[in-house]
């Protein structure tokens, strides 16, 4: 059984695939954390991970709102929340920013520093009407497998449905937020479907 988050929310082909892993696992429990999200939500989950080392100037209120504030010694005009999401990375919790912004830390991946370069809003931020047959919103699972934390074994579980042809295309482990991410396949464009209507 996969029991969606209260609040989550997933399109009609995120939950086609829902079902399909479903019934590959009638017997195992996961638990589907997030689907769609939007900018302000993003933000909620910096706000969650950033518990003891927020910014004062960070606010989970409002996704726009700015303020200056401090930045390698200089006075700087930004989102409230740009430090506090910039401290997040700096503690190697990875979490993409509500809005495209510029690493305000040092944050290393893969050896570089990604201090200064441009980084993607959260890739569960998808425009609510975009068609999946365009681009598909991907599906987060948390680390459960039924009573105990094992993300191993969830990322096994979609390691075997993509494997039995569900139309997965990457699974990523995201050991900081204890969660399983996957990306979907677009869905094939047939020339006489109708525009799938989000759920
Ligand atoms: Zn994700």
């Amino acid at each position: 059984m996969i029991t969606r988050k209260e609040n989550a929310v997933f399109d009609d082909y995120q939950l086609s695939i829902l079902s399909r892993i479903e019934a590959m696992f009638p017997a195992v429990s996961l638990i589907a954390t997030s689907g769609h999200r939007t900018p302000l939500e993003q933000l909620h989950v910096i706000g969650a991970y950033s518990q003891g080392f927020q910014y004062p100037e960070f606010t989970p209120q409002d996704v726009f709102a700015t303020t200056t504030f401090e930045l390698d010694g200089q006075a700087v005009h930004g989102f409230r929340w740009l430090r506090t999401w910039g401290e997040c990375l700096h503690r190697g919790i990875i979490v993409n920013p509500p809005l495209v912004v510029v690493a305000p830390f040092d944050y290393f991946r893969e050896g570089v520093n990604k201090k200064g370069q441009l980084i993607q809003a959260s890739n569960h931020i998808i425009d609510a009407d975009l068609d999946p047959r365009v681009k598909a919103c991907p599906i987060d699972f948390s680390q459960m497998c039924g009573p105990r934390p094992d993300i191993h074994r969830v990322a096994e579980i979609m390691e075997q449905a993509k494997l039995s042809g569900i139309p997965i295309k990457n699974i990523t482990i995201e050991h900081g937020n204890g969660c399983v991410h996957i990306d979907l396949v677009a869905l094939p464009f047939t020339g006489n479907d109708k525009v799938i209507r989000r759920g």
